[in-house]
Protein backbone atom coordinates (compact mmCIF):
# COMPACT_ATOMS: atom_id res chain seq x y z
CA UNK A 1 0.00 0.00 0.00
CA UNK A 2 1.19 3.44 -1.17
CA UNK A 3 1.53 5.54 2.10
CA UNK A 4 1.22 9.64 1.70
CA UNK A 5 2.09 12.21 3.87
CA UNK A 6 -0.56 15.04 3.72
CA UNK A 7 -0.43 18.01 5.57
CA UNK A 8 -3.13 20.47 5.89
CA UNK A 9 -5.13 17.42 5.89
CA UNK A 10 -8.09 18.70 7.49
CA UNK A 11 -8.76 21.45 5.65
CA UNK A 12 -11.20 22.41 3.59
CA UNK A 13 -9.21 21.25 0.16
CA UNK A 14 -6.90 18.53 2.37
CA UNK A 15 -9.95 17.12 4.00
CA UNK A 16 -10.81 16.25 -0.11
CA UNK A 17 -7.91 15.06 -0.78
CA UNK A 18 -7.80 12.79 2.53
CA UNK A 19 -11.13 11.20 1.29
CA UNK A 20 -10.15 10.70 -2.52
CA UNK A 21 -6.76 9.35 -1.67
CA UNK A 22 -8.27 6.83 1.10
CA UNK A 23 -10.86 5.95 -1.12
CA UNK A 24 -8.16 5.28 -3.76
CA UNK A 25 -6.63 2.97 -1.39
CA UNK A 26 -3.69 4.59 -0.23
CA UNK A 27 -2.25 4.87 3.02
CA UNK A 28 -3.11 8.17 4.65
CA UNK A 29 -0.98 10.25 7.58
CA UNK A 30 -2.82 13.28 7.94
CA UNK A 31 -1.41 15.78 9.91
CA UNK A 32 -2.96 19.30 10.40
CA UNK A 33 -2.41 21.94 13.54
CA UNK A 34 -6.25 22.83 13.30
CA UNK A 35 -5.67 26.05 13.76
CA UNK A 36 -8.14 26.35 10.24
CA UNK A 37 -8.12 22.53 9.44
CA UNK A 38 -11.04 21.26 11.75
CA UNK A 39 -11.70 17.26 12.55
CA UNK A 40 -15.04 17.63 11.68
CA UNK A 41 -13.94 17.33 8.40
CA UNK A 42 -12.28 14.36 8.43
CA UNK A 43 -14.45 12.20 10.81
CA UNK A 44 -15.80 10.12 8.29
CA UNK A 45 -12.30 8.40 7.78
CA UNK A 46 -10.59 8.55 11.36
CA UNK A 47 -11.95 4.72 11.85
CA UNK A 48 -10.64 3.62 8.66
CA UNK A 49 -7.90 1.61 9.00
CA UNK A 50 -5.71 3.61 5.65
CA UNK A 51 -6.23 6.50 7.73
CA UNK A 52 -4.22 8.26 10.42
CA UNK A 53 -4.43 11.50 12.18
CA UNK A 54 -1.81 13.36 13.54
CA UNK A 55 -2.12 17.31 15.77
CA UNK A 56 1.41 18.63 14.45
CA UNK A 57 2.74 21.79 13.89
CA UNK A 58 4.71 21.26 10.54
CA UNK A 59 6.58 24.56 11.44
CA UNK A 60 8.07 22.13 13.85
CA UNK A 61 10.50 18.77 13.29
CA UNK A 62 8.49 16.26 11.44
CA UNK A 63 8.54 12.83 12.82
CA UNK A 64 6.83 10.17 10.67
CA UNK A 65 7.51 6.21 11.23
CA UNK A 66 7.67 4.01 8.21
CA UNK A 67 8.06 4.79 4.25
CA UNK A 68 6.64 7.45 2.50
CA UNK A 69 5.64 7.32 -1.32
CA UNK A 70 4.21 11.11 -1.15
CA UNK A 71 4.15 14.21 1.12
CA UNK A 72 1.50 16.57 -0.18
CA UNK A 73 1.89 19.80 1.14
CA UNK A 74 -1.04 21.29 2.03
CA UNK A 75 -0.77 23.40 5.21
CA UNK A 76 -1.30 26.83 5.01
CA UNK A 77 -3.82 29.30 6.46
CA UNK A 78 -5.65 29.96 2.56
CA UNK A 79 -8.26 32.53 3.35
CA UNK A 80 -7.39 36.34 3.52
CA UNK A 81 -9.50 36.89 6.25
CA UNK A 82 -7.09 33.81 7.97
CA UNK A 83 -3.76 34.96 6.46
CA UNK A 84 -4.44 38.12 8.19
CA UNK A 85 -5.42 36.82 11.68
CA UNK A 86 -2.15 34.36 11.64
CA UNK A 87 0.17 36.27 9.30
CA UNK A 88 3.26 34.86 11.25
CA UNK A 89 1.79 31.07 10.99
CA UNK A 90 1.43 31.89 7.80
CA UNK A 91 4.56 32.94 7.12
CA UNK A 92 6.09 30.03 8.84
CA UNK A 93 4.36 27.23 7.38
CA UNK A 94 4.99 28.03 3.61
CA UNK A 95 9.13 28.72 4.79
CA UNK A 96 10.15 26.18 7.71
CA UNK A 97 6.80 24.50 7.10
CA UNK A 98 7.64 23.89 3.41
CA UNK A 99 11.34 23.35 4.63
CA UNK A 100 10.38 20.36 7.06
CA UNK A 101 7.83 18.76 4.12
CA UNK A 102 10.96 18.64 1.92
CA UNK A 103 13.29 17.12 4.61
CA UNK A 104 10.92 13.93 5.26
CA UNK A 105 10.34 14.10 1.35
CA UNK A 106 13.99 13.58 0.97
CA UNK A 107 14.87 11.68 3.91
CA UNK A 108 11.91 8.73 2.79
CA UNK A 109 12.71 9.31 -0.66
CA UNK A 110 9.01 10.27 -1.56
CA UNK A 111 7.90 12.20 -4.03
CA UNK A 112 6.56 15.95 -3.08
CA UNK A 113 3.74 17.85 -4.02
CA UNK A 114 3.27 21.56 -3.33
CA UNK A 115 -0.05 23.38 -2.76
CA UNK A 116 0.61 26.67 -4.26
CA UNK A 117 -1.60 29.36 -5.27
CA UNK A 118 -2.55 32.19 -8.14
CA UNK A 119 -1.55 34.69 -5.26
CA UNK A 120 2.06 34.09 -6.35
CA UNK A 121 0.85 36.53 -9.36
CA UNK A 122 -0.41 39.06 -7.19
CA UNK A 123 -2.26 41.85 -8.68
CA UNK A 124 -1.74 40.54 -12.34
CA UNK A 125 -0.84 42.47 -15.11
CA UNK A 126 -1.13 39.48 -17.45
CA UNK A 127 -4.68 38.17 -17.93
CA UNK A 128 -4.88 35.36 -17.98
CA UNK A 129 -1.95 34.60 -16.33
CA UNK A 130 0.32 31.62 -17.63
CA UNK A 131 2.79 29.48 -15.78
CA UNK A 132 5.46 31.65 -17.32
CA UNK A 133 4.64 35.02 -15.34
CA UNK A 134 6.32 36.09 -12.56
CA UNK A 135 3.84 38.43 -10.79
CA UNK A 136 3.21 41.27 -9.18
CA UNK A 137 2.95 40.95 -5.50
CA UNK A 138 3.14 44.20 -3.02
CA UNK A 139 5.77 42.25 -0.62
CA UNK A 140 5.25 44.10 2.22
CA UNK A 141 0.77 44.55 1.82
CA UNK A 142 -1.25 42.88 3.90
CA UNK A 143 -1.74 39.76 1.39
CA UNK A 144 2.29 39.81 0.86
CA UNK A 145 2.42 37.27 4.13
CA UNK A 146 0.94 34.70 2.05
CA UNK A 147 2.07 35.39 -1.45
CA UNK A 148 5.72 35.37 -0.33
CA UNK A 149 5.66 32.43 2.13
CA UNK A 150 4.27 30.74 -1.14
CA UNK A 151 6.76 32.49 -3.85
CA UNK A 152 9.16 31.11 -0.96
CA UNK A 153 7.54 27.77 -0.82
CA UNK A 154 8.14 27.56 -5.01
CA UNK A 155 11.89 28.34 -4.72
CA UNK A 156 12.93 26.33 -1.65
CA UNK A 157 10.73 23.56 -3.51
CA UNK A 158 12.61 23.82 -6.84
CA UNK A 159 16.07 24.80 -4.82
CA UNK A 160 15.36 20.92 -3.23
CA UNK A 161 14.90 19.67 -6.97
CA UNK A 162 17.77 21.44 -8.89
CA UNK A 163 20.15 20.44 -5.89
CA UNK A 164 18.96 17.61 -4.37
CA UNK A 165 17.20 15.70 -6.92
CA UNK A 166 14.15 15.32 -5.05
CA UNK A 167 11.09 14.77 -7.44
CA UNK A 168 8.59 17.55 -6.99
CA UNK A 169 5.44 19.19 -8.15
CA UNK A 170 4.11 22.21 -7.94
CA UNK A 171 -0.07 23.34 -8.24
CA UNK A 172 -0.86 26.86 -8.45
CA UNK A 173 -4.15 26.30 -7.30
CA UNK A 174 -7.08 29.31 -8.44
CA UNK A 175 -10.06 30.11 -6.67
CA UNK A 176 -11.77 26.78 -5.60
CA UNK A 177 -14.90 26.40 -3.23
CA UNK A 178 -17.65 23.44 -2.15
CA UNK A 179 -18.71 21.79 0.78
CA UNK A 180 -16.89 22.32 3.97
CA UNK A 181 -15.59 25.81 3.41
CA UNK A 182 -16.33 27.33 7.19
CA UNK A 183 -19.27 29.80 7.48
CA UNK A 184 -16.98 32.02 8.64
CA UNK A 185 -14.07 31.41 6.43
CA UNK A 186 -14.40 34.98 4.86
CA UNK A 187 -14.03 34.07 1.16
CA UNK A 188 -16.49 35.42 -1.19
CA UNK A 189 -18.73 32.06 -1.98
CA UNK A 190 -19.25 30.90 1.39
CA UNK A 191 -19.86 34.42 2.85
CA UNK A 192 -22.09 35.01 0.09
CA UNK A 193 -23.68 32.23 0.39
CA UNK A 194 -24.39 32.61 4.33
CA UNK A 195 -25.62 35.77 3.68
CA UNK A 196 -27.67 35.08 1.34
CA UNK A 197 -29.45 32.04 3.11
CA UNK A 198 -30.15 34.12 5.40
CA UNK A 199 -31.33 37.37 3.89
CA UNK A 200 -28.89 39.49 5.20
CA UNK A 201 -26.81 42.15 3.11
CA UNK A 202 -24.47 40.55 0.95
CA UNK A 203 -20.82 42.43 1.41
CA UNK A 204 -19.51 43.23 -1.98
CA UNK A 205 -16.18 45.15 -1.62
CA UNK A 206 -15.40 47.50 -3.87
CA UNK A 207 -17.61 48.23 -6.87
CA UNK A 208 -17.61 44.15 -7.51
CA UNK A 209 -16.85 44.77 -10.91
CA UNK A 210 -13.14 42.82 -9.56
CA UNK A 211 -12.77 39.35 -11.31
CA UNK A 212 -12.17 35.59 -9.95
CA UNK A 213 -12.62 32.37 -11.57
CA UNK A 214 -13.93 29.50 -9.43
CA UNK A 215 -13.18 25.87 -9.63
CA UNK A 216 -15.35 23.13 -7.76
CA UNK A 217 -13.05 21.48 -5.47
CA UNK A 218 -13.79 17.59 -7.12
CA UNK A 219 -12.34 19.14 -10.29
CA UNK A 220 -9.74 20.28 -8.04
CA UNK A 221 -8.75 17.20 -6.44
CA UNK A 222 -8.98 15.13 -10.01
CA UNK A 223 -6.06 17.84 -11.54
CA UNK A 224 -3.86 17.62 -7.75
CA UNK A 225 -4.04 13.42 -8.44
CA UNK A 226 -3.34 14.09 -12.46
CA UNK A 227 -0.49 16.07 -11.09
CA UNK A 228 0.81 13.90 -8.29
CA UNK A 229 0.98 10.95 -10.82
CA UNK A 230 2.62 12.98 -13.28
CA UNK A 231 6.48 13.30 -14.19
CA UNK A 232 6.61 17.20 -14.31
CA UNK A 233 8.29 18.84 -12.06
CA UNK A 234 7.78 22.85 -12.78
CA UNK A 235 4.11 24.99 -11.38
CA UNK A 236 1.24 23.86 -13.27
CA UNK A 237 -1.90 26.41 -13.17
CA UNK A 238 -5.02 24.32 -11.53
CA UNK A 239 -8.15 26.57 -11.74
CA UNK A 240 -11.10 27.00 -13.92
CA UNK A 241 -10.98 29.88 -16.31
CA UNK A 242 -14.89 30.76 -16.37
CA UNK A 243 -13.82 34.03 -14.99
CA UNK A 244 -16.99 36.00 -13.98
CA UNK A 245 -17.37 39.59 -11.33
CA UNK A 246 -17.86 39.37 -8.13
CA UNK A 247 -21.04 41.45 -8.32
CA UNK A 248 -22.03 39.11 -10.81
CA UNK A 249 -21.37 36.33 -8.22
CA UNK A 250 -23.43 37.63 -5.77
CA UNK A 251 -26.64 38.37 -7.96
CA UNK A 252 -25.90 34.74 -8.83
CA UNK A 253 -26.16 33.79 -5.19
CA UNK A 254 -29.44 35.54 -4.60
CA UNK A 255 -31.13 34.27 -7.56
CA UNK A 256 -30.09 30.79 -6.76
CA UNK A 257 -31.21 30.66 -3.03
CA UNK A 258 -34.24 32.13 -3.59
CA UNK A 259 -32.88 35.23 -1.25
CA UNK A 260 -34.82 38.93 0.06
CA UNK A 261 -30.89 39.96 0.37
CA UNK A 262 -29.38 43.22 -1.23
CA UNK A 263 -26.38 43.80 -2.21
CA UNK A 264 -24.21 45.85 0.19
CA UNK A 265 -21.16 47.51 -0.90
CA UNK A 266 -17.96 47.89 1.29
CA UNK A 267 -14.64 49.28 1.18
CA UNK A 268 -11.98 47.01 -1.04
CA UNK A 269 -9.38 44.73 0.54
CA UNK A 270 -6.05 46.37 0.62
CA UNK A 271 -4.31 44.73 -2.96
CA UNK A 272 -7.37 42.82 -4.03
CA UNK A 273 -6.51 41.35 -6.85
CA UNK A 274 -8.22 43.53 -9.65
CA UNK A 275 -8.54 39.81 -12.32
CA UNK A 276 -7.66 36.57 -12.05
CA UNK A 277 -8.21 34.00 -14.23
CA UNK A 278 -5.95 30.77 -15.10
CA UNK A 279 -4.74 30.26 -18.04
CA UNK A 280 -4.40 26.11 -17.70
CA UNK A 281 -3.19 25.30 -21.00
CA UNK A 282 -0.74 23.27 -19.84
CA UNK A 283 -2.51 20.86 -17.36
CA UNK A 284 -4.49 20.21 -20.27
CA UNK A 285 -1.77 19.70 -22.64
CA UNK A 286 0.43 17.77 -19.87
CA UNK A 287 -1.63 16.01 -17.28
CA UNK A 288 -4.74 16.07 -19.95
CA UNK A 289 -7.05 17.31 -17.37
CA UNK A 290 -9.47 19.88 -17.36
CA UNK A 291 -12.63 21.32 -15.12
CA UNK A 292 -15.87 19.65 -15.78
CA UNK A 293 -18.21 21.64 -13.13
CA UNK A 294 -20.41 23.99 -13.90
CA UNK A 295 -20.34 27.06 -11.65
CA UNK A 296 -24.22 26.87 -11.15
CA UNK A 297 -23.83 22.91 -10.71
CA UNK A 298 -21.05 23.46 -8.15
CA UNK A 299 -22.49 26.56 -6.31
CA UNK A 300 -26.12 24.28 -5.89
CA UNK A 301 -24.12 21.46 -4.26
CA UNK A 302 -22.44 24.14 -2.04
CA UNK A 303 -25.92 25.78 -1.20
CA UNK A 304 -27.33 22.13 -0.38
CA UNK A 305 -24.35 21.49 1.77
CA UNK A 306 -24.48 24.77 3.77
CA UNK A 307 -28.12 24.02 4.36
CA UNK A 308 -27.52 20.89 6.11
CA UNK A 309 -25.35 22.12 8.34
N1 LIG B 1 -15.26 39.53 -1.62
C1 LIG B 1 -16.37 40.34 -1.45
N2 LIG B 1 -17.12 40.18 -0.31
C2 LIG B 1 -16.84 39.25 0.64
C3 LIG B 1 -15.71 38.42 0.46
C4 LIG B 1 -14.94 38.59 -0.68
O1 LIG B 1 -16.68 41.19 -2.29
O2 LIG B 1 -17.58 39.17 1.64
C5 LIG B 1 -14.46 39.71 -2.84
C6 LIG B 1 -13.00 40.01 -2.54
O3 LIG B 1 -12.81 41.41 -2.41
C7 LIG B 1 -12.31 39.45 -3.77
C8 LIG B 1 -13.21 38.29 -4.20
O4 LIG B 1 -14.45 38.49 -3.55
O5 LIG B 1 -12.26 40.41 -4.81
C9 LIG B 1 -12.68 36.93 -3.82
O6 LIG B 1 -12.33 36.99 -2.47
P1 LIG B 1 -11.93 35.72 -1.63
O7 LIG B 1 -11.77 36.14 -0.22
O8 LIG B 1 -12.90 34.63 -1.91
O9 LIG B 1 -10.53 35.24 -2.22
P2 LIG B 1 -9.30 35.95 -2.95
O10 LIG B 1 -9.50 35.59 -4.37
O11 LIG B 1 -9.34 37.44 -2.76
O12 LIG B 1 -8.14 35.32 -2.34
Amino acid sequence: MKRILLTGGAGFIGSHLSSFLAGKGFHIICMDNLITGSKDNISHLLKKSNFEFIRHDVTKYIDVSGKLDFVLHFASPASPVDYLKFPIQTLKVGSLGTHNALGVAMAKGAKFLLASTSEVYGDPTVHPQPESYWGNVNTIGPRGVYDESKRFAEAITMAYHHYHGLDVKIARIFNTYGPKMRKKDGRAIPEFIEQAMHDQPVTVFGDGSQTRSFCYVTDLVNGIYSLMNSGMNTPVNIGNPDEMSIIELAHKIIEMTASRSEVEFKELRVDDPKTRCPDISLAKKDLNWHPFVKLEDGLQMSIDWFKGK
